[in-house]
């Protein structure tokens, strides 16, 4: 794909999963941009499964369509102005249901209601990263998530942002221990420079989306609603995968020095 397109498409519209049901409300797709308009129609129209985490269930599941726009063809809805929705059902059980409401209007589109939030199904499953966070930064991810479900786009972008630069300085304060490591270089970089000075501690995924992260660089004031919704999911992801790895390393650790204590043991009794 070039990547002039790769700019211009909305990254919620990547998959059924991040349109349907990780958008937040109100975040405004422009209907002249790129392939915006065919892509949001393609998505409605998507009648396949979606792996999604279950509130009822407690855990992921697959949900199938149960409703989706099946009786216009493109150029009718292109023309129209209205409503859609779009239903999709747990398969485990067939009363845990998920509702998508959507508004086409001139030029635009935005989704304007859904049931359960994306706070809902998100906030479960942040909790796996409370204790690796700590209580207080655990809180601002889940005001975060909260308030970007429902269309709060810079507010839910600034605790994000608090959460991934603390993520950052940790893995900074790491890299200094090296003599070598530049930190005048560091100071004046970018975000995505600094990303790229941190790599050795970051996870793979932060330094190939590295220009994602560029809009964190930016000053309050220089930050836009818009923006700040469309890139909020991506950034969360990233802080997760950092947050994924800390853990993973953690337990690593953990079953090391568990497996070390059980060879002494047996080593002492041995030697008895
Ligand atoms: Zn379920």
């Amino acid at each position: 794909m070039p990547e002039e397109q790769e700019i211009q498409n909305d990254p919620y519209l990547n998959s059924p999963r991040e349109f349907i049901l990780e958008m937040p409300l109100y975040h405004e797709l422009d209907l002249s941009v790129g392939s915006q308009c065919r892509k949001i129609y393609d998505l409605l129209c998507y009648s396949g499964t979606i792996d999604i985490y279950c509130i009822k269930c407690g855990k992921e599941s697959v949900f199938d369509t149960v409703e989706y726009l099946n009786r216009t063809i493109f150029s009718e809805w292109k023309k129209s102005i209205g409503f859609d929705r779009t239903v999709y059902r747990c398969t485990r059980n067939s009363g845990h249901e998920y509702y998508s409401y959507y508004y086409k209007g001139d030029g635009f589109f935005v989704k304007m209601g859904q049931f359960p939030s994306v706070a809902d199904f998100q906030i479960p499953q942040a909790e796996k990263y409370r204790k690796e966070l700590g209580e207080d930064q655990y809180k601002e991810f889940t005001r975060g998530i909260g308030l970007n479900a429902h269309g709060v786009g810079i507010g839910s972008f600034v605790y994000l942002r608090r959460i991934f630069e603390n993520l950052i300085e940790e893995a900074h304060t790491e890299v200094k221990k090296d003599p070598a490591f530049s930190e005048e270089n560091y100071l004046k970089g970018r975000m995505d420079e600094k990303i790229i000075l941190l790599k050795v501690f970051l996870p793979e995924f932060l330094v190939e989306n590295k220009n994602l992260y560029s809009i964190l660089s930016k000053g309050i004031h220089d930050l836009e609603e818009e923006e700040c919704l469309k890139y909020f999911q991506a950034v969360k992801i990233g802080i997760e995968q950092i947050l994924d790895e800390k853990i993973e390393q953690k337990e690593k650790k953990q079953k090391a020095e568990k497996a070390r204590e059980a060879l002494q043991n047996i080593h002492r009794k041995v030697a008895l």
